[in-house]
């Protein structure tokens, strides 16, 4: 890309009448209070870079700045303007990763870490193996301060899972397809939440396909500034779901849910892909999502027995509250439905977290390349779990679990537990030993 091609919506960014609404939901602004660390802020440099008034290297870069931008995308939910920052911000971050200079470390993060190991599962699970054996020995204090905070957020027993190409519901019939999006990290740290999913999607009835072939949604390449490396998982994955037709397609990684149902736009430049797109994003349910569409009376019944005196097992049965993925939260406006989850099981045990849909300071890979931020945003996150006296947190995205777990166990709060939606649900269904769902052949949909 030539430095002058304009790469920015100027429309898209006029779009913001810089009325300040969205500032005290930024973040970043909450933690520096600089103007250019807020979305206003942000759009203003953007533009300024396009038009050519600031360079991408030099004394008053503009970079750090952006490159401070968790992309949680709680400024869209606060515009009133309805401005697309998500969309500026990608377009923005392809041109400073293919026109600014950066420092080897940051290249090496970036290039070799986030773009090429973190998506391909046997490739991060292989760098996982290293890593876990120096969090065994107890070696990680004769690392440098970077890599110790990396080592960190790696649970102390990960949990990976090989997953059968086809899941079939042990009811049959069932009541039809449902594929799942594997995604990156969770087979390899969270494969026990796999299980819980698939286990739910048979409670409800349903065959899952895992098809072997998927790739990486394209979340982290789009949020780092490798939209062409986007689009080239985009439309893998198209055919690959297309070649199974499946009834939905469930996610139970909020970032990566929001990339895949924001195909359409990601492949905007290829006209004769809108379509698939569009009839691919149609599918995509968060697990959230797609439980309360599926069909079933649970809620209701959880609420029931909660009433009647019902106790959840340990250690669902203490104090608990829930934290927003940014985006699940911001980029697919879903709030109400896991919290109805959360308040049914957990019932007057359930608390609010103040805050809770301000990032966590994880933010995909913003952990590893933003680490100063990130344990600001860290720390603000667990001083309002602290404040609720709960003894649980839970949510609906792989990072956020890392980042909060790893902050908890930083600060000293051990007994605070963190838990996956899926793995909450699928506890409190199992003590009450719920019943399969699938349908008989007549009442088949
Ligand atoms: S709320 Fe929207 S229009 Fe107002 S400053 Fe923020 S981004 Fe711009
Ligand atoms: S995406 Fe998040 S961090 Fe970035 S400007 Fe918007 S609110 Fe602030």
């Amino acid at each position: 890309m030539n430095p002058q091609d304009p790469f920015l919506d100027e429309d898209k960014a006029l779009a913001c009448v810089h009325c300040g609404l969205c500032l005290g939901s930024c973040p970043t602004y909450l933690e520096t209070g600089n103007e250019n660390d807020s979305p206003r802020g942000r759009i203003y440099l953007m533009r300024s870079i396009q038009n050519g008034r600031l360079s991408l290297n030099g004394g008053s870069s503009p970079v750090t700045h952006l490159d401070r931008c968790l992309g949680c995308r709680a400024c869209e939910t606060a515009c009133p303007s309805g401005v697309a920052y998500g969309q500026l911000l990608e377009s923005t971050r392809d041109h400073v990763e293919h026109h600014a200079t950066r420092s080897l470390y940051q290249r090496f993060l970036r290039r070799w870490v986030i773009d090429t190991l973190f998506p391909v599962p046997w490739r991060f699970r292989l760098a996982t193996w290293p890593a876990m054996l120096i969090k065994r020995m107890g070696l990680e204090s004769y690392l440098p301060a970077r890599f110790r905070d990396a080592l960190e957020l790696l649970p102390d027993t990960p949990s990976h899972a090989s997953l059968p190409a086809l899941a079939p519901c042990p009811v049959q019939p069932s009541r039809g397809k449902v594929g799942l999006i594997s995604g990156c990290v969770m087979p390899v740290l969270y494969g026990k939440t796999h299980l819980a999913t698939i286990r739910m999607i048979h409670r409800l009835g349903f065959d899952v396909v895992i098809p072997p072939d998927q790739r990486c949604c394209g979340a982290l390449h789009a949020h780092g500034g490798q939209l062409a490396k986007a689009r080239n998982l985009a439309r893998h994955n198209l055919q690959v779901f297309e070649d199974q037709d499946c009834d939905h397609i469930v996610v139970n990684a909020a970032g990566c849910g929001s990339t895949l149902k924001e195909y359409e736009h990601l492949l905007a430049e290829e006209p004769g892909l809108q379509q698939q797109a569009r009839a691919f994003a149609g599918k995509v349910r968060d697990y959230s999502e797609w439980i309360m569409e599926a069909g079933c009376d649970w809620l209701e019944r959880l609420e029931a027995h909660r009433r009647d005196g019902w106790t959840p097992p340990a250690p669902l049965d203490g104090p608990t509250t829930f934290h927003d993925a940014c985006h699940l939260a911001h980029a697919q406006k879903i709030t109400e439905w896991p919290r109805r989850w959360v308040r049914a099981v957990a019932g007057d045990q359930y608390v609010p977290l103040p805050e809770a849909d301000i990032c966590c300071g994880s933010a995909g890979s913003y952990n590893l390349t933003e680490p100063e931020l990130a344990l600001s945003l860290q720390q603000r996150k667990v001083r309002h779990i602290q404040g609720t006296k709960a003894s649980l947190v839970v949510t609906t995205n792989p990072g956020c679990i890392l980042q909060i777990r790893a902050g908890l166990l930083k600060q000293g709060f051990k007994e605070i537990e963190v838990m996956h939606l899926a793995d909450y649900l699928d506890q409190a269904l199992e003590s009450l030993a719920v019943e399969c769902q699938a349908l008989p052949a007549h009442q088949n949909q």
